[in-house]
């Protein structure tokens, strides 16, 4: 790392410690902005255990699934990373399609980083909460009107089944008020990391032989 300055110069070379999902678009990124020597270690060996809970992966980004979601009251900030990172999780999406060297082995082209399926957020009371009340304001905001549909308003249950989310409005035997957040849905997790891990390669990101530790000193 140059003396001066704690931004990394292009030469540099970078170590990534951990290859759960933010070490993984750490990496990418950093590759991605033109820096050519970097490194990803992890003391889980992915490369056999494919970021799969069944196979002993207890990492936060090794599961089966995980909720997406732009849902977040008045919480700008995290509206603004959720909706960006859906762009991503849809660009993935398409190169994945694409097939060839894309294609993580052991995955198809086929095979679903997300589905946009929305975010059914409900509660027991007669009306919505304030933070539901604050997404719908900070959405609307930002452009995305109509994106946060409510099951008991018909103009949005009308809108739910012209975008294809109308049996997510009510899913339950009982009617329950709640919000759509049709902007989210569910990720496949672990395949989602095995994509970013190939990904990483792609963009000649080394790897060294995962499951070695780091202790601290
Ligand atoms: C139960 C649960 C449910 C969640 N549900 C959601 C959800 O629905 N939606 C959502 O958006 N977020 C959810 N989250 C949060 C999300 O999963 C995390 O924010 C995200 O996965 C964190 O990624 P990470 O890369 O920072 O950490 P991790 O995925 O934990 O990765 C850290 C990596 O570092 C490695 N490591 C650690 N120590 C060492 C060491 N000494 N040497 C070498 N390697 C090391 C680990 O093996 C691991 O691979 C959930 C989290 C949990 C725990």
């Amino acid at each position: 790392m140059s003396a001066k300055s704690d931004v990394p110069s292009k030469t540099d070379s970078i170590l990534v410690i951990g290859a759960g999902i933010f070490g993984l678009s750490t990496a990418i990124h950093l590759a991605e902005r033109g820096h050519p020597n970097v490194t990803l270690l992890d003391k889980q060996p992915y490369e056999k255990t494919l970021y799969s809970y069944a196979n002993g992966c207890d990492a936060a980004s090794a599961d089966i699934n995980k909720i997406i979601r732009s849902a977040y009251g008045s919480q700008k900030i995290y509206q603004t990373l959720s909706l960006e990172a859906i762009d991503t999780w849809n660009t993935w999406t398409q190169e994945l399609r694409r097939g060839g060297s894309a294609v993580p082995p052991g995955m198809t082209s086929q095979d679903d980083l997300w589905i946009n399926n929305g975010d059914l957020s409900c509660t027991d009371m007669d009306d919505l909460s304030e933070q539901e009340k604050a997404t719908i304001r900070s959405m609307e905001s930002a452009g995305y009107r109509d994106t946060q549909l409510i099951n008991n308003n018909s103009r949005h249950l009308r809108l739910a089944t012209e975008k294809g989310f109308g049996s997510n409005m009510q899913p339950f035997g009982k009617a329950v008020l709640g919000v759509l957040d049709t902007t989210g849905g569910v990720a496949f997790a672990d395949k989602a990391c095995r994509f970013a891990l190939h990904k990483a390669q792609k963009f000649s990101v080394s790897v060294l032989p995962m499951g070695r530790r780091t202790e601290p000193r």
